[in-house]
């Protein structure tokens, strides 16, 4: 599974989540939804992948883990 993704930070948690890069464009949509399940209102979703990455997400998406040593047995 490889959806597209965008890593952008989640003011509601301070952490930078993996959201599908189609829930961006649709127009309608109030609320964000992350691969770890995390959602937050749009006007909450900061357009940067600056900051700590979500843990959940990195490992959902199963790239750019920060730390080998971080990885799940
Ligand atoms: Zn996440």
């Amino acid at each position: 599974m490889s959806l597209p993704i965008i890593w952008w930070r989640s003011a509601y948690d301070d952490q930078v989540h993996a959201f599908p890069l189609g829930q961006i464009t649709e127009v309608d949509r109030r609320t964000l939804s992350a691969r770890c399940t995390h959602s937050a209102p749009k006007e909450l979703i900061v357009d940067t992948a600056e900051g700590m990455k979500c843990m959940r997400c990195i490992l959902l998406v199963g790239a750019e883990l920060p730390d080998p040593y971080q990885r799940a047995s």
